[in-house]
């Protein structure tokens, strides 16, 4: 194709330029592409009733020509002159929703072409919301074809900059209303069977229609990759909304997501690939490794919808090859996401309990008498071993009356193998911080038999001699020369690499 001049005009929405109207409007008749914000996403105008701008329409998108467009109106009454048959329902249905992010699907009438329709005797209508395209879709002539305005494949665009980043040289003109509202596509609804079938989930939901009309049905393709039928609207059918990275879906309840996706990132980090993760305002807090963004706030879902595309295509930008995601709860705006989400995703879901039950524990404390030497060093040590899963390491001391930092000797021995204790500040074991997914580990046999009758636990206290099963007593050098911490160092940098293999192997390897 060759490459065109594209024309970018700035438009607001609030004080529209008649004048920038009136210019978009002459190209639409003249059977040019020009790109305009919508209230759902951005997109791309052609004259509705002309077989050659929908041939160019899917020329620009790259788009399989049997992927139909929708016809936008400005008009109800203009309706009449597009589709027939159209069933009594659809007054109530425009009164509620129209204008506003729902597409009903009609019998066409003659006077739409079937490059328009992908080939199908029905048409896709809407009647959209933003006083921008309403303006545009009247200086048009009435009738607007518009697939979102994205390279075919890609997110859908929510800001003019997307649609440059996609349509630049190929398309004749972008009129830039800034931001959309919604962010994801309109609502599919087919008004040719009875009941009427959501054929796209959007931000006008299942429940708003029950409402309105009773029960609708649902295209139960939708949300599931084991139907064996092909979607009933041609376009849910290709992989869509893609990133360039792999996009994972973790699913579980909340918690057990966070677990698992703390655990993936950390694995991708571990192994030096880089990674993305998909968090929302209450959870952000929780992610440490890899490159975090938020979606939006799980209080106001429509904020994740709005978000959604724009985050998918800013990773884009990022070096990522794995994207892992939070989902969502598949009810009102949270099903439009769900299948946006899969879609991009190309179904790839994964269990967070898979993930979440390699991890029996998440903690190691490790206790000594003072928390002064042994138990710091030994906990140090762990830090800097290679472990395929994320811990939470400390040191605790069964008489420790108040913090002090470590034994300067320790210390020293620490720091001739580069490590260092000087952050460390000595605690008295306190069995409240003790959870279920804690490893409590003692330098010796008394302190594991002292916090055994003292705190009510029965299990994940061990020797650390027992836990990884070696006798090699590990030798106290309180008040002795340098010489005997060197020696206490050398013991326990060895049962600390057997500690850490034993771990790992707790934590299977996945792929
Ligand atoms: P987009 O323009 O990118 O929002 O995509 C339009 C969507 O509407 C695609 O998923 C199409 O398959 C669907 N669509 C358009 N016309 C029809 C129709 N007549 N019957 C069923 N689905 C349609
Ligand atoms: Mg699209």
């Amino acid at each position: 194709m060759n490459f065109m001049e594209t024309l970018i005009r700035k438009i607001d929405k609030n004080k529209i330029d008649e004048k920038v109207i009136a210019e978009a409007g002459k190209f639409l008749r003249e059977g040019k592409l020009v790109a305009f914000p919508t209230e759902t996403v951005y997109g791309l105008g052609a004259d509705a009733l002309k077989e050659e701008a929908a041939r160019k329409t899917y020329a620009a998108k790259g788009r399989p020509s049997d992927n139909p467009l929708i016809v936008h109106i400005a008009d109800y009454e203009d309706l009449k002159k597009i589709a027939v048959n159209i069933p009594p329902e659809t007054d109530m249905l425009a009164a509620h929703f129209w204008p506003g992010p729902l597409t009903m699907i009609f019998e066409k009438s003659d006077i739409v072409p079937y490059g328009t329709t992908g080939g199908l005797d029905t048409v896709a209508v809407r009647m959209p919301a933003d006083p921008v395209a309403r303006a545009l879709i009247r200086a048009a002539g009435g009738f607007v074809s518009a697939p979102s305005a994205n390279t075919s494949g890609r997110p859908s665009p929510t800001t003019a900059q997307h649609v440059e980043e996609d349509l630049n040289g190929k398309i004749d003109m972008i009129l830039d209303g800034g931001t959309v509202d919604i962010g994801l596509e309109s609502t599919i609804l087919d008004m040719t069977v009875i009941p009427p079938m959501i054929l796209r989930p959007g931000a006008i939901t299942t429940e708003m229609f029950e409402e309105v009309i009773g029960p609708v049905g649902v295209d139960e393709t939708l949300l599931s990759d084991k139907s064996t039928q092909a979607p009933k609207a041609p376009g849910m059918k290709y992989r869509h909304y893609a990133p360039k990275a792999k996009l994972m879906i973790v699913e579980g309840d909340l918690r057990e997501e966070i677990l698992a996706i703390r655990q993936l990132a950390y694995e991708a980090d571990r192994k030096g690939h880089p990674v993305g993760v998909i968090a929302t305002n209450e959870t952000l807090p929780f992610y440490n490794h890899g490159i975090i963004k938020n979606i939006g706030t799980r209080e106001n879902e429509k904020t994740i919808a709005r978000n959604l595309y724009s985050i998918l295509r800013e990773f884009d930008e990022e070096n990522v090859d794995t994207i892992y995601s939070e989902s969502f709860a598949i009810q009102g705006i949270g099903t439009a996401i769900m299948n946006r989400l899969e879609k991009a995703a190309g179904h790839l879901r994964i269990p967070a309990k898979d993930i979440v039950k390699l991890q029996k524990y998440r903690r190691i404390t490790f206790v000594s008498g003072t928390d002064s030497a042994r138990g710091p060093m030994a906990a140090e040590l762990l830090r800097h071993c290679d472990l395929k899963q994320e811990y939470v390491i400390n040191s605790r001391g069964m008489v420790v009356l108040f913090p002090e930092p470590a034994n300067q000797k320790a210390e020293a021995i620490m720091k001739s193998a580069q490590m260092t204790l000087e952050n460390h500040s000595s605690l008295q074991f306190d069995g409240d911080n003790i959870q279920e997914d804690t490893l409590i580990l003692t330098i010796d046999a008394n302190q594991k038999e002292k916090i055994l009758a003292e705190y009510q636990l029965s299990e994940n206290v061990y020797t650390l001699n027992e836990f990884i099963d070696d006798n090699t007593e590990i030798p106290d050098p309180y008040g002795k020369p340098l010489t005997a911490y060197g020696e206490c160092y050398e013991v326990l940098d060895r049962l600390i690499k057997k500690l850490a293999d034993k771990l790992n192997s707790l934590t299977e390897e996945k792929e």
